[in-house]
């Protein structure tokens, strides 16, 4: 293979962070809303712009080599492809729900009953383990409508915040599936050098944003305890202040703990604390 192709969605809520990530990743490629095919400039690889829908299939047929869609969309389209890389991002929950006013109590009260939904294969999975018999009305769009409507008794789609659950009357019934961003690859090809080289600089680049580099000036009688906070990469650097007695440590910090020990830190008199963005960590 001497030129990769990855398929990333044309628009939509996961246009912006795969265009991001790739540029994140130090490929540079123009972006223009009216194409359909881009060439990395400086890396071996062509992004095909297309319908999220689509994605899957096209890795699977081998039309482009991975692509970066929705676990979701995988699901649905049950196409066989290889998990090369979750992405942290397009986080979201398929649940079923049911009207505020609804006499459904349990799984089992959905038997014979009517379910709207643009993913009836995730569904009908679902119902199928769970020993029910539903009526399953696949509908493309604005599906929680539906109910409102008299066209079902419930439905099954992406909730992130509940507010359009909300506004249209409708409350969670329960969770069938977590889903987010993930970049996926023809079964077989996993070893491919090209793939292997992005999924790297992917992983570098996905561990420096749950990671801060700090900066802070501490007295040496407190240095013990500040080291053992911030284990860093390999260990922390500790460079002599002018002002005797003090010195100044550099190190990261995961982002999910950063303020409380940003907070235990200061408790240990650190000073002058600066907290940055890394771009990227190679291991
Ligand atoms: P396309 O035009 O490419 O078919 P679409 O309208 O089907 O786009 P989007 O609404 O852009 O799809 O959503 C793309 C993906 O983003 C979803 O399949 C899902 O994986 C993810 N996602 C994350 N949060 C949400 C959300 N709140 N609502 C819908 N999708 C979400
Ligand atoms: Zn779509």
């Amino acid at each position: 293979m001497k030129t990769l192709k990855i398929a990333i969605q044309k628009s939509g809520r996961l246009n912006e962070k795969s265009v991001q990530l790739l540029k994140n990743c130090g490929l540079n490629f123009e972006n223009y809303k009216s194409s359909l095919i881009s060439q990395v400039s400086n890396f071996p690889l062509e992004i095909l712009f297309l319908r999220d829908d689509d994605i899957p299939e096209y890795v699977q047929d081998g039309i482009a080599d991975i692509g970066l869609v929705g676990e979701n969309v995988i699901a649905e389209t049950e196409v066989d492809v290889a998990y090369l890389q979750r992405l942290g991002f397009g986080k979201c929950d398929l649940k079923i729900a049911i009207p505020n006013n609804s006499t459904i109590q349990t799984l089992q009260d959905f038997e014979g009953k009517a379910i709207a939904t643009s993913y009836p294969n995730i569904l009908g999975k679902y119902l199928a383990q769970n020993n029910i018999t539903a009526d399953i009305k696949m509908i493309s769009g604005s599906v929680e409508i539906s109910p409102g409507l008299g066209l079902s008794d419930a439905i099954f789609d992406i909730v992130s915040t509940g507010g359009t659950l909300r506004s249209n009357g409708l409350k969670p019934f329960c969770d069938v599936m977590a889903s987010e961003a993930i970049l996926i690859g023809r079964k077989g090809e996993e070893n491919n050098h090209l793939i292997v080289e992005l999924i790297q600089r992917i992983q570098s680049v996905l561990r420096a944003k749950e990671t801060k580099y700090v900066v802070l000036n501490v007295e040496k009688t407190n240095l013990d305890k500040v080291l053992q906070m911030l284990p860093g990469v390999k260990s922390p650097s500790v460079l002599p202040l002018s002002e005797t007695g003090w010195v100044a440590v550099h190190s990261v910090i995961q982002e999910r703990d950063f303020w409380d020990k940003i907070n235990e830190l200061k408790s240990l008199g650190a000073q002058g604390i600066v907290v940055m963005p890394i771009e990227k960590i190679i291991l």
